[in-house]
């Protein structure tokens, strides 16, 4: 298993109305896509700083994880995700055979059409990480 960089930081917001222009009109950078993705209950809307992006989540049900998160610890910053060069079934599979906890057994399908999986932040000192990868990257 080889992580090539950061891919992504996942920052929960309230509203993607109110988080955009901060992105856009304070830092500079430019929103090129908007995304619902139904399964996860989220809206994303994506930036990018050289090769990592910036994934505003703002959560579409308050029964949702973003919709959970926010109400326990606020806005903020909600995972982080590597990018993996060899698979993402192989990474879980090693990291499992590691002692790893994991929150996906497989990798589904995520924001971009990235192939996904999330590991559990009891094993990763804190920090809720979702490793990727991009199938058309190949
Ligand atoms: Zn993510």
């Amino acid at each position: 298993m080889e992580l090539s960089h950061i891919e992504h930081l996942g920052i929960a917001v309230k509203s993607l109305e109110t988080a955009i222009p901060y992105y856009e009109e304070k830092l500079g950078l430019k929103c090129y896509a908007v995304e619902e993705v139904k399964d996860q209950k989220v809206k994303t809307a994506f930036f990018k700083v050289g090769q990592t992006k910036i994934e505003l989540l703002e959560s579409t049900d308050p029964e949702g994880p973003i919709g959970k998160f926010i109400e326990k610890k606020g806005e903020g910053i909600h995972h982080v995700a590597f990018a993996v060069k060899d698979g993402v079934q192989n990474a879980l599979n090693v990291l499992s055979d590691k002692g790893v906890q994991l929150i996906d057994k497989a990798p589904r399908k995520g924001a971009e059409g990235l192939n996904i999986a999330f590991l559990h932040p009891k094993s990763t000192v804190g920090v809720l990480t979702e490793l990727c990868e991009n199938p058309n990257e190949k």
